[in-house]
């Protein structure tokens, strides 16, 4: 095999508390962490030039030592013990970026741990999926729970990973303005203080078992979300205006600033995206997505060391 393609997932917070700030400045979370169906695709080639290369089809993802995923595919060949000198190939890394850059849905995240899995195939270096998971906490702390997949509860900086059961399928409606937010800038201007709309796991988790869509919105949260709404007033109306065209629970993702707009079913999401589309500015991102699953790893808790 010379070439493989990996979907590489975006992923929403359904909840994202932080309990604690360590000593080395990282914060503490307990969030819940969902794939979506919105994904990058990344192909990786085995090419007689003995480099890394990167080049997507978007302007603002790096192409060069920069971008996480070139890292991923050093990272990896450290941990194999492999060196390009010595090997007769090199690799050649396409990213087709779908997923928001700068939004808050670990894109880069993503794409890092798209090359980890697609590379331990295509080299066949057989690694297990924890393996995978430390290495890919070298370069990110979002990046195991993106080898992991799914949905689970991600701990500590978002290293420890819980699988929990996922919701029914949701239906979304991402909003993304024309503007990216830095995950460090949010995280330097939260205060305890300002711990607004702290989420419910636990009346989440429940409304997941029962199968209860109004717990699982009436327990999502997100405490970035007034840290990023302050920083950026333009997502409150965001926020206000999907809620005003029907949607069921809005929820900004992570750091942001990509805004999530909740409904029940596939055609009620396509009619909120198409008014959105109509009246958002032509620059902004918007589309219409849904939750995804996976079941393979059953109920496993991981951690990956950091
Ligand atoms: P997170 O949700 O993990 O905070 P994000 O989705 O908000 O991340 P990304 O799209 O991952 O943000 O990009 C953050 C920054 O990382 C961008 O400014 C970009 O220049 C850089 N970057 C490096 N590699 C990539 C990549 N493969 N895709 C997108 N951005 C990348």
């Amino acid at each position: 095999m010379q070439q493989i393609t990996v979907p590489a997932y975006g992923k929403i917070n359904l909840t994202l508390d932080i309990t604690g700030k360590r000593e080395d400045g990282y914060h503490e979370l307990v969030t819940l962490m969902q794939q979506v169906e919105l994904h990058d695709d990344v192909r990786i080639r085995l090419s007689p030039k003995k480099r890394i290369s990167v080049l997507s089809d978007h302007e603002s993802v790096p192409r060069d030592a920069a971008n996480i995923a070139y890292r991923a595919a050093q990272e990896l060949l450290c941990f194999a013990g492999l060196d390009l000198t010595g090997l007769n190939y090199g690799i050649d890394i396409f990213i087709a970026k779908r997923i928001p850059v700068e939004g808050g849905m670990a894109g880069g995240s993503a794409n890092a741990a798209a090359v980890l899995k697609g590379l331990n195939r295509l080299l066949n270096l057989n690694l297990s999926t924890e393996e995978l998971m430390r290495i890919g906490l070298r370069l990110g702390a979002d990046v195991p729970y993106c080898i992991f997949g799914g949905t689970a509860v991600a701990r500590g900086i978002g290293e420890i990973l819980t699988r929990v059961p996922s919701p029914p399928t949701m239906w979304m409606v991402l909003v993304k303005p024309d503007f990216g937010v830095s995950t460090a800038l949010v995280y330097k201007n939260f205060s305890f203080h300002e711990r607004l709309c702290r989420p419910d796991l636990d009346l989440v988790l429940n409304g997941i078992e029962r199968g209860e869509i109004v717990d699982i919105y009436r327990g999502m949260g997100n405490v970035l979300e007034s840290v990023t709404l302050r920083l950026y007033p333009v997502l409150q109306d965001i926020k206000r205006r999907l809620a005003d065209w029907g949607a069921e629970a809005v929820l900004m993702s992570g750091s942001g600033p990509t805004v999530c707009a909740f409904t029940r079913s596939p055609e009620l999401a396509k009619d909120l995206c198409a008014t959105a589309q109509r009246n958002f500015p032509a620059s902004y991102r918007v589309v219409t997505t849904n939750t995804i699953s996976v079941g393979e790893e059953g109920n496993i808790s991981a951690r990956a060391e950091y």
